[in-house]
């Protein structure tokens, strides 16, 4: 079976260390990842970065949020134009996973207009929640486009045959998830913000501020698990780790050595 995994940079932001590590000073520059999985029943891409707006006119398209956030990103960086560089149509997209609605990590859903998108219940609930749009920092202009919606609960098996599988880590947001990929014998699994870096895993070093801090905690304590299990675990932001991942047009199965 064939499955390729390709990890694209949909943009960079700069932000104030310590909202990714509490106590930390300065600011720091990070990444905003996203992944194209091609699986012979279809493709999928887990988080979709900023949306191309931010490019720009960032004050307007993110609001309070520009306040704290600094956003480098040029054209050709959006998640359709990563596409189209691998000749991939983005209207062939099949699937759209979301970590969580986070405008970093769903701002390019709009330019995927045929996916399904794939999301944890929870979390699809609280992005309509006018409480939680205003505590958590939700957009709903990032994720309400008319994607049809397949929401989960818990675990869920995106092909069927254990290869992609999206697993609940809550915490960050009320139904955050992350996504567990097997490429030949190599377990690769991209946290999305339920660790923003690895200092986050290897040291539970938690961010300023989050939903549910005991969640969160129970999250992280999953990742290292499967990190102890021989996964490859790819944080969420984290620049000095994400310099060695390899970028599209190589796949990032290649970091294993894996077919
Ligand atoms: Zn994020």
């Amino acid at each position: 079976m064939s499955l390729n995994v390709y990890a694209f940079t949909c943009g960079w932001l700069t932000l104030p260390a310590a909202l990714l590590l509490a106590g930390e000073k300065g600011s720091l520059t990070v990444p905003v990842p996203s992944y194209l999985i091609e699986h012979p029943k279809g493709r999928a891409i887990f988080d979709s970065g900023l949306h191309v707006d931010t490019q720009t006119d960032p004050e307007r398209r993110l609001g309070r949020l520009s306040s704290f956030h600094t956003v480098g990103f040029k054209p050709g960086e959006e998640i359709a134009a990563r596409l189209e560089s691998l000749d991939v149509a983005p209207s062939k997209v099949d699937f759209i996973i979301n970590s969580h609605l986070h405008f970093d990590h769903c701002g390019g859903n709009e330019q995927l207009p045929n996916a399904t998108l794939l999301i944890q219940r929870r979390e699809w609930e609280a992005g309509h929640n006018a409480e939680l749009i205003e505590s958590v920092y939700y957009d709903p202009h990032d994720y309400d486009h008319g994607h049809k919606v397949k929401m989960i609960d818990g675990e869920h098996d995106v092909f069927g045959d254990g290869s992609v599988v999206c697993i609940p880590t809550h915490g960050h947001t009320p139904g955050h998830q992350s996504l567990r990929v097997r490429i030949g014998n190599d377990e690769v699994v991209m946290t999305g913000d339920a660790c923003y870096l690895q200092r986050t895993l290897d040291n539970f070093h938690l961010p300023t501020a989050m939903y549910d801090r005991d969640q969160m905690l129970e999250s992280i304590r999953r990742l290292r698990a499967l990190r102890d299990g021989g996964a490859m675990i790819i944080t969420g932001h984290d620049p000095d780790l994400w310099k060695t991942i390899p970028q599209a047009p190589e796949r990032l199965a290649a970091v294993r050595g894996a077919a």
